[in-house]
């Protein structure tokens, strides 16, 4: 199968064809890839598992795709299993970046091949690449949506606003990421006083949410407001990810917002899952990021064939994804930011249809 037929059949997928592939599959053909993904909880994690099955196999290769329900040690028995079955790749994203030295020192001495997907394995120097998005860049989106929504790059608008801050999962590399991309824009307005956190709590360990869990963070809204906020209204919320974002909401509703006198907040989210593209056009949240997971995946098969041939997978970052052990090469993708005015897009590169948004 020659490069050009690959990338024919990954277009055959839905997918965008991306130039310029050096790579010549065929010594991969045949190979079993163990595709580990986290959890069924979330949307967007199916369609990585099964965008990924559907173009491993299109490009010839069997797949075995595993959820482990968010549970370190099943996906770490998960990815025990593809080993002692002889997968020759794995594509991981992890439940818990630091807790897989164990298992893939295994996969190492077995000569399998590792991929990192979305999120950085940590503490190992067994994992060859890592495909993802530019995660530092989905935390400057949210934060730029925010600041814009309220107001705050009008210099000449003094009007102060609050704020509260949530982030991801402490186990997942990305939540710093997320969050220091978005507090890198946020920061300039905290020290001119224009926006305020009133529970103070602007730490990032301070705002982390296990398991990136949407009650845990409606739990932790609810105290907020009922803490902190008597009178006063919220102005915004930074939400790392819809799930969380549709918690939050919830706990804001209970709390009477949503009506004319006292509107939802600007909250933000990620992953324009259904159910938040849908609050988006009610106008209950008012942002997302969209990560097309489809092209993500078609990223993830084009670095197992590379790998599978002892070929050099392309890279557009060696410098900043360092795992504590080595620099891991990586490709990263854009993310977009998604509100009321362009869902439209998710409709135009077929994400969703538009019976599906209406
Ligand atoms: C992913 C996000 C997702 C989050 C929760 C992160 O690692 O990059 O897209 O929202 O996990 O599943």
């Amino acid at each position: 199968v020659t490069a050009a037929a690959l990338l024919g059949l990954l277009t055959a997928c839905g997918q965008e064809a991306r130039g310029g592939s050096r790579y010549v599959p065929d010594a991969g053909q045949g190979s079993t890839v163990g595709l580990a993904m986290p959890t069924k909880a979330s949307e967007r994690w199916i369609m990585d598992g099964s965008n990924m099955a559907e173009q491993f196999e299109a490009a010839g290769y069997e797949t075995d795709l595993q959820y482990g329900d968010n549970k370190v040690e099943n996906q770490v028995a998960q990815i025990e299993n593809m080993i002692t079955k002889g997968h020759q790749l794995l594509v991981v994203a992890a439940i818990d970046g630091s807790a897989l030295t164990d298992v893939l020192q295994r996969a190492s001495d077995a000569g399998t091949r590792v991929i990192s997907y979305d999120r950085l394995i940590l503490g190992t120097d067994n994992v060859d690449s890592y495909a993802s998005f530019d995660n530092e860049r989905v935390g400057r989106l949210q934060a730029t949506y925010l600041v814009e929504a309220l107001g705050l790059d009008d210099e000449d608008d003094d009007t102060r606003r609050t704020i509260e801050l949530f982030a991801g999962s402490s186990d997942d590399n990305n939540t710093k990421y997320f969050w220091d991309g978005a507090m890198a824009v946020l920061e300039p307005y905290f020290e001119d006083g224009r926006l305020e956190v009133l529970s103070g709590q602007t730490r990032m360990n301070q705002a982390t949410t296990q398991q990136w869990d949407g009650g845990t963070a409606q739990k932790r809204m609810d105290d907020l407001i009922s803490r902190h906020y008597g009178s006063t209204a919220i102005d915004a919320v930074l939400s790392p990810y819809d799930g969380m974002s549709i918690g939050i909401i919830s706990a804001l509703r209970s709390a009477g917002y949503g009506t004319e006198s006292r509107p939802y907040p600007v909250v933000t989210g990620q992953d324009a899952e259904l159910a938040s593209v849908k609050s988006i056009l009610a106008g209950a949240q008012q942002q997302t990021v969209f990560k097309d997971t489809r092209k993500l995946a078609e990223q993830a098969v084009l670095m197992g064939d590379a790998l599978l041939n002892d070929e050099e997978p392309e890279y557009n970052n060696t410098t900043d994804y360092d795992n504590g052990v080595k620099v891991v090469p990586a490709f990263l993708l854009d993310p977009v930011s998604v509100d009321a005015d362009n869902t439209d897009l998710l409709v135009d590169e077929g994400y969703y249809t538009a019976e599906q948004l209406s």
